[in-house]
């Protein structure tokens, strides 16, 4: 049978969502806009998950400005020179690449807005207040994907997100872009 030579690469969660952090998982298992695009014949490249990898599956919910450290920086570079290296060889070999779809507003794999909050500390009653209080959805996007998107630029790959804030998660949306054309 013939291969559709089209790679789309996904966020980790959305293949898995028992990585998310406890409480964050939008479906039991696997998102279903990976039904639209197997339904095109997409292949999937799924990237690694770069909080499961650092921090495990007890994690909190963290901010942006939590993980920009030099060292969440260098985790996720390492992670990406490997899905760098994958997406470079399907092109070298002539495959279509993307779309690459992220989590908008997580504060790693936010596309355009991510999650952001001067937090840190022990969690007292004070702290969780102001925990309640200061987090929110900020324009730019992850440190995971920041550092993907700079690796992947000299591809020219299409970036799109699923969004829980969207009334059916971005499904039509990113529909609307596939059959559009990337
Ligand atoms: S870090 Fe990324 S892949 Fe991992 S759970 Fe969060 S959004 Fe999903």
């Amino acid at each position: 049978m013939n291969r559709s030579r089209r790679v789309a690469v996904v966020a980790h969660c959305l293949l898995n969502m028992n990585s998310k952090v406890e409480g964050l998982a939008t479906c039991p298992g696997v998102h279903p806009i990976l039904g639209e695009l197997a339904d095109r014949d997409y292949g999937l490249l799924q990237l690694p998950c770069p909080e499961l990898t650092m921090l495990g599956l007890k994690r909190w919910g963290q901010t942006f400005e939590q993980y920009d450290t030099p060292f969440f920086r260098a985790h996720c570079a390492r992670l990406v020179a490997d899905v760098a290296a994958q997406v470079s060889e399907y092109v070298r070999c002539g495959y279509e690449i993307g779309p690459v779809v992220g989590v908008q507003g997580s504060p790693s794999c936010g596309v355009t807005q991510t999650m952001s909050g001067a937090w840190g500390g022990e969690y007292d009653d004070d702290r969780m207040r102001q925990i309640r209080s200061r987090r929110e959805r900020v324009d730019g996007a992850g440190v995971f994907f920041r550092e993907l998107a700079e690796r992947l630029e000299p591809y020219g790959v299409a970036f799109t997100w699923v969004d829980d804030r969207e009334p059916d998660g971005g499904i039509a949306r990113i529909a609307g872009v596939l059959e559009g054309g990337l």
